[in-house]
């Protein structure tokens, strides 16, 4: 069952074509903002439950990051792994065309679970507006994924936590969950600005040197032979360990509910960095915070993409992106930071702030 509350959502549209075989949805949750911003999601599961709590994410990471979106988000069902490509491609076109009634004006449309680029061209040219999506090959427009926005934006979410917690970053150890997208960007900039990697992992398991993992060689790990553990000279451990390293901070760059209240007496780490989605349950966040550990919750540590996704849609070029991630991640993480006291914990500093910047624009919001 969707919750409606009294943000939204503000729109929920379900779209069939039984010719083509597609079924979607898109929730559009809120558009105080602005047009309402998401990714398009492909599983056979999607439901329109889990679309609607993705858009409202959205309406609080779009918000806080001072953004001229609302949120959104949407759903396809279908399994890519049992449908030819080309028909995948047919369905994203059924999708696009039967959505037009909504975007670009209520919902722009970018990548999410099993879309990518040209499944944004597709989106683009069947609805017939650049604005209706980001993600986009560059060709059309497009910021690259391969930019690494996110990873950036998650570099100085750790930089100013940093800063908070009187943490010379050039002296920290840090380690990282994940390596993929916003993982490996986050461990480059991350070891550019001197910090010392003593563990990473992957889906192969946990790398770990007290002595410092190279980022170079971390990536030639990872693209010769297919993970972080072939790392020469590492110890390697299961991937959970991360969990419990004896580091200053710790990222999380790749699976949901990594830490589970269990965990918490065995967190080292000052800081926990979420460049992940819902690492940890809001009750972790606070039990960690309890403990004495700045926990920079998901919808403030990784807006790097989003904010990528507004410098696409207004046709602006990456010098402008990387300016952007970095002064908006350090002017609302600070601006969490200090009024975290008056919530118990940062996220709820950050909701407060992303839910009154929302309401002072909104028409039809009711608290
Ligand atoms: P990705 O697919 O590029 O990389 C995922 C990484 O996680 C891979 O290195 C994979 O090997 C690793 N991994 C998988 N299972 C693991 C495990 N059990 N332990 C350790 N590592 C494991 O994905 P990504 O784009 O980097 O996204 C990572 C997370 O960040 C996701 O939660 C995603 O929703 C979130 N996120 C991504 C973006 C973005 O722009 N890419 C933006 C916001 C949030």
């Amino acid at each position: 069952m969707v919750e409606f509350d009294g943000f939204g959502p503000e729109k929920i549209l379900e779209v069939y074509n039984p010719k083509v075989g597609m079924h979607g949805f898109v929730v559009i949750d809120n558009t105080a903002l602005g047009p309402g911003k998401g990714g398009i999601r492909m599983t056979p599961s999607v439901s329109i439950d889990e679309v609607a709590k993705l858009a409202r994410v959205m309406t609080w990471k779009c918000a806080l990051a001072e953004l001229p979106f609302g949120g959104a988000k949407s759903g396809i069902i279908a399994d890519p792994r049992t449908i030819t490509l080309e028909k995948k491609y047919e369905i994203i076109a059924a999708f696009a065309e039967a959505t037009k009634i909504v975007s670009p004006e209520l919902y722009v449309a970018a990548p999410d679970i099993n879309t990518g680029e040209k499944e944004m061209e597709i989106y683009a040219k069947t609805n017939g507006s650049m604005k209706s999506v980001t993600g986009k090959p560059k060709e059309l427009g497009g910021l690259p994924h391969e930019l690494g926005s996110t990873g950036f934006g998650v570099y100085h979410a750790t930089r100013i936590a940093a800063e908070f917690k009187e943490i010379d970053l050039s002296e920290a150890t840090i380690a990282i969950e994940g390596f993929g997208n916003v993982g490996s960007f986050a461990a480059k900039f991350l070891s550019e600005a001197g910090a010392k990697l003593i563990g990473v992992s992957d889906i192969g398991g946990l790398a770990v040197n007290e002595k410092g993992l190279n980022y170079e060689k971390l990536i030639e790990a990872r693209d010769k032979k297919g993970s972080v553990i072939h790392y020469p000279n590492a110890k390697i451990l299961p991937h959970h360990d991360i969990v419990s390293l004896d580091v200053d901070i710790l990222v999380t760059a790749a699976i949901p509910d990594l830490i589970k209240i269990a965990d918490v007496e065995n967190i080292k780490a000052k800081i926990i960095v979420e460049g992940s989605n819902i690492p940890m349950t809001h009750e972790v966040e606070k039990n960690l915070t309890k403990k004495g550990v700045l926990v920079i919750p998901d919808f403030v540590a990784n807006a790097g993409g989003v904010i990528s996704s507004y410098v696409e849609y207004i046709g602006g070029k990456q010098e402008q992106m990387f300016r952007l991630v970095e002064e908006k991640i350090t002017k609302n993480l600070k601006l969490v930071l200090e009024q975290m006291h008056d919530y118990g914990y940062p996220r709820g500093a950050a909701l407060h702030i992303a839910k009154q910047r929302v309401l002072e624009k909104c028409v039809t919001c009711k608290i």
